[in-house]
């Protein structure tokens, strides 16, 4: 079987814009453009200078200045194109173009695109070697690039979609995340196997793909995954009933390595997420994909035994999971030196609920007020790493 674009994920890392790169002369202006994919930032093309124009202008110079002759500097450049970042400028309100209300005016306000960043890029081709551009980037810009926020300012071509997509996938959304992956994986099965598309009456396209094809198909796309872009993956012995599988990337192993405290992510219990925060972006950022029907402690288990063995996946000191004693059971048993903290979201969640359930005065107005009294409480004595103090409080 080949390995075609279409059946590759494309889960690539995140790099930061490196300060100096030399490209080919041939396609340089090209390369300013490919910031857009690659980055998230959109550079504006503004001044160009070349030798032959600067030389000009110093000969024109020499010949009207009267007096000393103004000292000129030898110019070591063919030519230098000066480019901006697309947030750069004055800050501009442009007027909305029909009457909001006031709360609107406020997030309106917020689209600003210009907002003054200073980064600039310069690209030179220099006389010492003409056949290449050197694109030198410098400033600081004042906004978190390639961010949602910039996504919106950005020119929707085929690299923003592009950028777009690879943002999503790089996990800023979950359900993204996993909507990527079943794409491929349903693209995969409409190139490799004989699959029968179905028109739908909402116009959607639904592949019918027999059970135990799907089955076939994951054990093959693990292979190419595996064989071809050099992917760990994991097939449970048992796939055939609990329909277990997962995944880690290359960038992805190379992350979660580094990592010393990751979340594991349930959603609906069908897709396990492996998150740790990106030490660049500082987002969470997916590095391990595992799938189960089966909801007991064992496939979990199964798939951290082969992230221990398999991966070598053994720095890390604490996870955080959803409340599920079946999770922390199974890491218990693969990883016993790892603590395991719950996700303060799901236990404020779970308090909430009883709260409401449990407490009930005579008005709603009454049931408010003392539900929040005591969720304050709870929350301040979630952060109370001191038994002396956090047992008081619980009386
Ligand atoms: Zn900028």
């Amino acid at each position: 079987m080949s390995s075609n674009n279409a059946t590759s994920i494309h889960i690539s890392c995140y790099t930061p814009i490196s300060e100096r790169l030399t490209v080919p002369l041939t396609n340089w202006e090209k390369s300013v453009v490919d910031y857009i994919p690659l980055h998230g930032v959109r550079f504006v093309k503004g001044t160009t200078r070349t030798a032959e124009g600067q030389e000009r202008a110093k000969a024109q110079r020499l010949n009207t200045t009267e007096g000393p002759k103004p000292r000129t500097r030898y110019i070591d450049y063919v030519f230098k194109t000066y480019y901006s970042c697309h947030r750069s400028g004055e800050k501009r309100q442009t007027k909305p173009s029909k009457i909001i209300a006031a709360k609107d005016l406020e997030n309106y306000k917020k689209k600003v695109k210009k907002i003054e960043c200073t980064a600039n890029l310069v690209a030179t081709c220099y006389k010492s070697d003409p056949n290449n551009v050197v694109l030198h980037h410098t400033g600081n810009h004042n906004h978190q690039i390639g961010g949602l926020e910039d996504l919106k300012f950005l020119p929707l071509s085929q690299v923003a979609k592009q950028l777009i997509e690879q943002r999503l996938r790089e996990g800023f959304r979950k359900r993204d995340t996993r909507i990527s992956i079943q794409n491929h994986f349903l693209r995969y099965s409409q190139a490799n196997l004989n699959t029968d598309v179905e028109q739908s009456l909402g116009n959607e396209a639904q592949v019918i793909v027999h059970r135990d094809q799907m089955k076939e198909s994951v054990k093959l796309w693990l292979t190419e995954l595996k064989e071809n872009e050099g992917y760990d993956t994991f097939l449970a012995d048992n796939f055939d009933s609990t329909f277990s599988f997962g995944f880690v990337s290359p960038w992805q192993k190379a992350l979660l390595i580094e990592s010393e405290s990751v979340c594991l992510d349930a959603t609906h219990w069908i897709l396990y997420t492996i998150v740790t925060r990106h030490p660049w972006t500082g987002t969470g950022c997916p590095v391990a994909f595992f799938f189960t029907t089966d909801h007991s402690m064992l496939p979990v288990k199964h798939f951290l035994y082969f992230l221990r063995y398999t991966v070598h996946f053994l720095g890390w000191k604490k996870i955080t999971i959803n409340i599920s004693i079946a999770e922390r059971n199974a890491i218990n048993s693969v990883y016993p030196e790892v603590v395991i903290q719950w996700c303060l979201f799901h236990v404020a969640r779970a308090w909430m609920g009883k709260i409401r359930e449990y407490i009930k005065l005579g008005s709603s107005a009454a049931n408010a007020r003392v539900h929040r009294a005591i969720i304050t409480d709870l929350k301040r004595m979630m952060w109370e790493k001191d038994t002396s103090v956090f047992l008081p409080m619980l009386s």
